[in-house]
């Protein structure tokens, strides 16, 4: 069953793979983490080798790039991410390859303990025959999203070496730091100048993605008063009680990631940190629906004011601040970008799949700043963690989408230009 990717997409995979890039929420730079670069530096290096055009790395460390139009057509942007998670060591990965999946459970050289078995991931078991790539057990694999980087290389060496095939001007960015959500600046439809655009940042073939949540996160600082305990009586104010009430009074069994799904909404309780003088609790809050939201940012700053009624003497402050926002808001006024990608979609002969995405992409963040932007599948899977996979077969057909999407997007408009 190769596919004439397969080859290119499995050597482009595990050499990215190996590349140490994770991001770092902790840092204030940009981007997060300077190795970073040694991805960013490596893609400016091959888009010129191939001979793609503009290549340069922004001011917001994005590696941009265009491919001429060999016919007219809108401008179509694609986008990938560098780095990866920082959720799992990320650190030294070995990628391998297992050519012609046989159906069975995959055990990993670097810790025997671990198995990925297709029991439990009913995808795994559709891929019988198809060449997977997986990390060595003690790290991510990183194919969120250096499958994304390797299908769009791909693309863009395919269609840079034949001009004969039809397609309006492309331009392509690799982003640093989507896993920390600050990949997309203000700056970016500005720097892509693409009339619409496609993260490759999804995973089981056919995803095609045009929601996702809406995101603020909320920072509350609690200041007690801090005494020598041995002096205390009636004059301590203990940070921490105060903390684990506020979060003892937000509903746990009906609002956390953990008991919700679907289309439900969530606030979710990520960092307490600090002492009995001061403490900070930091939580994300998320809904598909901007009501649901402010629901959310309304129950978050009640509960801070009862807690703090509760206990004059201290000082509860809560900050929220937006993240991003569902691009269904702005996608569902012009169809078009998801429109044209299910189209090419189903010409590969797979129905596509549109399923709310319970977080964000780059492409939230690109679509409310003012390019469209869906996300579209690559075939990664169990990502963030030691089993982490992907089949190049399925790497295969998000290359063959992204071309289709293309050429159906000149066709649309008509003109060739010779
Ligand atoms: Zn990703």
């Amino acid at each position: 069953m190769t596919r004439k990717f397969d080859q290119e997409l499995e050597d482009r995979l595990m050499r990215y793979a190996a590349i140490d890039s994770q991001s770092d929420e902790t840092s204030p730079s940009t981007p997060s983490t300077p190795i970073q670069f040694d991805m960013l530096n490596l893609l400016q290096q091959e888009l010129t080798e191939i001979g793609a055009q503009d290549v340069e790395i922004t001011g917001d460390s994005v590696v941009v790039a265009t491919i001429p139009g060999t016919a007219e057509g809108p401008t179509v942007g694609f986008l990938a991410h560098v780095d990866t998670a920082p959720q799992f060591n990320a650190t030294g990965v070995k990628p391998r390859v297992i050519k012609g999946y046989n159906g069975g459970e995959i055990t990993f050289p670097d810790d025997p303990d671990l198995v990925l078995s297709p029991e439990e991931h009913p995808y795994l078991a559709e891929k019988i025959g198809h060449d997977l790539i997986t990390a060595s057990g003690t790290t991510l694999l990183g194919a969120d999203d250096k499958a994304g980087v390797s299908i769009l290389m791909t693309m863009a060496r395919h269609l840079i070496e034949n001009p004969d095939i039809p397609h309006g001007p492309i331009r392509i960015a690799f982003t640093p730091d989507e896993e920390i959500g600050r990949g997309v600046t203000e700056q970016l439809p500005k720097d892509l100048k693409a009339d619409f655009a496609y993260t490759l940042d999804g995973q089981e073939v056919g995803e095609i993605e045009y929601e996702s949540f809406s995101a603020d996160r909320a920072v509350i600082k609690i200041t007690g008063v801090s005494i020598h305990p041995g002096l205390a009586k009636e004059k301590m104010v203990n940070a921490t009680h105060l903390a684990a009430k506020i979060v003892q009074t937000l509903p746990q069994a009906t609002l956390t990631p953990e008991v919700t799904d679907g289309r439900e909404g969530f606030i979710h309780v990520t960092d307490m940190n600090g002492g009995s003088s001061e403490m900070e609790i930091k939580l994300i809050l998320r809904d598909f629906e901007m009501e649901g939201l402010e629901a959310q940012r309304d129950l978050v700053r009640k509960v801070c004011d009862a807690v703090q009624a509760s206990e004059p003497r201290a000082t509860i402050t809560c900050d929220i601040s937006h993240q991003y926002r569902n691009m269904r808001y702005w996608l569902e006024k012009d169809m078009t970008p998801v429109d044209l990608a299910r189209a090419a979609c189903r010409e590969l002969g797979i129905e596509p799949l549109s399923v709310p995405i319970r977080g964000g992409t780059d492409g939230s963040r690109l679509t409310e700043f003012g390019t469209p932007c869906p996300n579209l599948f690559t075939g990664m899977q169990c990502i963030h963690g030691p089993l982490e996979w992907i089949s190049v077969q399925d790497m295969a057909l998000a290359t063959e989408l992204c071309l289709s999407v293309v050429t159906k997007a000149a066709q649309t408009s008509g003109n060739m230009r010779s």
